[in-house]
């Protein structure tokens, strides 16, 4: 079985499940596009433990993780079983690579899974489980924990960090954004850096975008969002694919990056 790529998606806000958009349009072809993986691991800004937790129960419930949006999004449900044999693998997996992991068969989707997977694969018949990230860990830590993770990529298992290749809440609630609304050109500025050094294989340099990219510290104001980024990038290899490029609320970029790609034929699916 030829590996799957592991992949970066920005989810945006929970609401483009249920607004149009080029983003919502580019998640909702993506499934097709990469196929039908035996399971899938996310890796979401919106699962933080303070020591790698793997999703581990048969019916993982769906976590409503935000407020203030319309009572139609709570009232969405992303019904994917788990698979407590796999999550108990990945944790052994972990733990061989020197992670202190443990399963939790308590904890259930949130947002940063369901909402790109309701549009990726919206049956929900794919096994999902979900790995944690760390706030008090470093860009590398995620990358190697990433790194831990590649081997499940040849075992059929779609990995996916989720995240948003830039987050600044604030501005997007004090800046007047309608969800149309150009990106300013701090925002642009960032990602065309982080593609750019991606494109060049440049990982350091990546995994320390918030501090040596332009407007690194404006666009993620905290780690949490671009975490996901660094995990995708040690599970997938140094060779990037931007697969989509787009913004949401003006300073949201939804850029979605493949990686290792280079040994499959898998097709791009940019818009
Ligand atoms: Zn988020």
């Amino acid at each position: 079985m030829p590996a799957l790529p592991s992949l970066f998606l920005s989810h945006g806000a929970p609401s483009i499940a249920l607004t149009p958009s080029a983003a919502r349009d580019f998640l909702s072809r993506l499934g097709d596009a990469q196929g039908r993986p035996q399971a899938i691991l996310v890796i979401s800004a919106h699962h933080v433990a303070g020591r790698p937790t793997v999703t581990s129960g048969l019916s993982p419930r769906t976590i409503h993780d935000f407020g203030g949006f319309p009572d139609e999004l709570y009232r969405m449900t992303y019904a994917a079983p788990g698979d407590p044999a796999l999550a108990e693998d990945v944790i052994s997996r972990l733990q061989e690579a020197g992670f202190d992991a443990i399963g939790d068969p308590a904890r259930g989707f949130d947002h940063g899974a369901w909402v790109p997977l309701r549009l990726m694969y919206p049956d929900a018949d794919i096994p999902v489980l979900q790995l944690s990230i760390s706030l008090a860990e470093t860009p590398e830590w995620h990358f190697r924990l990433g790194e831990a993770l590649a081997p499940l990529r040849e075992e059929g298992v779609m990995i996916i960090g989720s995240g948003s290749l830039t987050h600044n809440l604030r501005a997007v609630f004090s800046g007047g954004f309608q969800i149309d609304s150009p990106p300013p050109q701090w925002v642009t500025d960032f990602a065309d850096w982080v593609g750019t050094h991606l494109e060049n294989e440049d990982t350091h340099s990546v995994l320390h975008a918030v501090q040596l990219a332009p407007h690194g510290r404006d666009n993620h104001p905290t780690m949490d969002h671009i975490l996901p980024l660094f995990v995708a990038m040690g599970a997938g290899g140094s060779d990037a694919r931007r697969i989509h490029h787009s913004t949401t609320y003006g300073a949201l970029a939804m850029d979605a990056y493949a990686f290792g790609t280079r040994a499959t034929t898998r097709g791009c699916v940019n818009s």
